[in-house]
């Protein structure tokens, strides 16, 4: 016998969790499957953006460990600036303990969880999972992340291009927690296509480098120097680790009739910044949105969940490829806009969510951003 769902959800990252627990609370029936077993870890810097708690359904606050309020910019590990945020504009948490904390929530509100399950599509919207039993479902969510395959199942997602980072963890003791705590670093370090991070939590330190793809065999190189710089010694790094940052291409196809891609599946990750988090609330409220609306008959298809999110994101996303240019070509010029206390103001109201995207900012706090964007040209 097949079981029906009104929609499956494949992956249970936070993308996926979220599209099923605002699913599940609008009254739909919806299962999510996992190959994992919860609490699973994820490599993540674990850097909840105040814009992606706004977005989030639920409180995080009771898997948060740090909050940051100064953010510390740094130039070839030389020069730097610190400024000083109105109020926590980062959430710091791990993701192991995140990720369990949203299934969990999406479990409350109703959805069937199904953990250590591994899904293959047939035709006909059936979902075949640990390889025996069938589930059929109106709708079908890939959330399956940077390396999973629902996308290419779906004929979804071509226009992905990728990035890498490379992480490990310091505990205090290594690092003096009080440098650090309430703090990001964002080390602009000549890393192409990236940077360095040092974030805190409870008991340790995430430190990390992002870069182009192409870099890979250079992230170890990265990693040790930003080390030096905080006088940590390789070797005292725990849990290292490597994942893939997918990019989307504009016009990447995210949507078909009755199947669409959220978060990391859908390569919704900041170019710039490698923020993956707001996006996985925001696609995933579009998502259900979308859902919803086919199930009520309102639409007979998912296509315009594409169109919904490049709204809500193509704009961000735009002035962050360009960005993310300005900073490879000109790291210099760049820096010189960046460290300014103009650009401060429009980042701080970025990071929050008060302006969706640089081009909503008005008056003088456009000139920093004007001056990125023709540097990014
Ligand atoms: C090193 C690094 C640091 C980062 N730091 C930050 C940060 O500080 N802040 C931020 O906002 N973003 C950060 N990001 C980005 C962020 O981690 C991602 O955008 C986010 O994890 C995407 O969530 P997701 O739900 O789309 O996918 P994932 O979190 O990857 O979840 C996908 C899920 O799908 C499951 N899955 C995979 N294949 C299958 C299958 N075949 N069947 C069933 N299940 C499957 C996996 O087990 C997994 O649980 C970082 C990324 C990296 C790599």
């Amino acid at each position: 016998m097949v079981k029906e769902y009104d929609a499956v959800v494949v992956g249970a990252g936070p993308a996926g969790s979220t599209t099923a627990l605002r699913l599940a609370e609008a009254g739909a029936k919806v299962l999510v499957v996992d190959k994992a077993r919860f609490p699973r870890d994820k490599p993540c810097g674990g850097g909840m953006t105040l814009r992606a708690v706004r977005q989030c359904p639920v409180d995080p606050s009771p898997v948060v460990e740090d909050k940051v309020d100064v953010v510390e910019l740094r130039f070839r590990y030389d020069e730097s600036v610190v400024r000083h945020a109105k109020q926590p504009v980062v959430w710091m948490t791990q993701r192991r303990r995140l990720d369990a904390f949203l299934l969990d929530a999406a479990r409350e509100r109703g959805a069937d969880v199904r953990e250590e399950t591994r899904v293959s599509f047939e035709d006909g919207n059936v979902l075949v999972l640990n390889g025996t039993e069938r589930v059929r479902a109106t709708a079908i969510v890939g959330a399956d992340g940077a390396n999973g395959m629902s996308a290419k199942a779906l004929g979804l997602g071509g226009g992905i291009v990728h990035g890498v980072a490379y992480e490990g963890n310091a505990a205090w003791g290594v690092l003096d927690r009080d440098r650090y705590k309430h703090r990001a670093i964002i080390e602009l370090a000549d890393i192409p296509g990236g940077y360095g991070w040092v974030f805190a939590k409870g008991d340790h330190a995430n430190v990390g480098v992002g870069a182009w793809l192409d870099e890979g065999p250079k992230l170890r190189e990265f990693l040790d120097r930003l080390c030096e710089a905080h006088g940590i010694e390789a070797s005292q790094l725990d849990a290292l680790r490597g994942h893939r940052l997918p990019l989307r291409r504009p016009g990447t196809t995210i949507a078909g009739r009755q199947a669409l891609l959220v978060g990391d599946a859908a390569g919704l990750v900041d170019p710039t910044s490698g923020d993956g988090m707001y996006e996985c609330f925001v696609s995933s409220a579009r998502a259900s949105e979308a859902i919803l609306d086919l199930l009520a008959g309102r639409t007979s298809t998912l296509v315009p969940y594409e169109a919904a999110v490049d709204a809500a994101l193509g704009p961000l996303h735009k002035a962050s490829w360009k960005l993310k240019i300005a900073l490879d070509r000109w790291p210099r010029a760049s820096w010189r806009v960046a460290r300014t206390r103009l650009l401060w103001s429009s980042v701080e109201r970025l990071l929050s969510g008060e302006i969706g995207a640089p081009g909503d900012e008005h008056g003088l706090a456009r000139i920093p951003l004007r001056a990125l964007s023709v540097l990014g040209r």
